[in-house]
């Protein structure tokens, strides 16, 4: 009896050795992937309103900077961030995304006053 046993763990050990072999090269590709994945999620801070499209500073921002995407965006207004919650997610993107813009926009010009 108990030599049965130990003749079928030592058969399951082999199968399980062999399955072992078998996946490193799969294990490695999905490792791959997680990495990229969380160096593409770097958060960028967006101090331009998405909902008036004004230009935000951190002393006067109104209500909590929302995350979406790998965006943070931050509001002029308390009117504003109860504007953004009734957006879908899809909406908030593409709206964040517009603000963005307009701080890259924003920053280019005052970078062009100083000089
Ligand atoms: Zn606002």
């Amino acid at each position: 009896m108990n030599r049965t046993l130990l003749a079928l763990c030592a058969a399951l050990t082999v199968i399980g050795g062999s399955t072992a072999i078998a996946s490193p090269a799969k294990h490695h590709v999905v490792k791959h992937v997680a990495s990229k994945a969380t160096k593409a999620q770097k958060i960028i801070d967006v101090w331009t309103c998405p909902i008036n499209m004004d230009h935000v500073t951190a002393k006067d921002q109104a209500g909590k900077p929302q995350v979406i995407g790998h965006f943070r965006v931050h509001f002029c207004c308390g009117s504003c961030p109860p504007v953004w919650a009734k957006l879908s997610p899809k909406q908030k993107l593409a709206k964040a995304e517009a603000a963005y813009k307009m701080d890259l926009k924003s920053k280019k010009a005052a970078s062009s006053k100083k000089k």
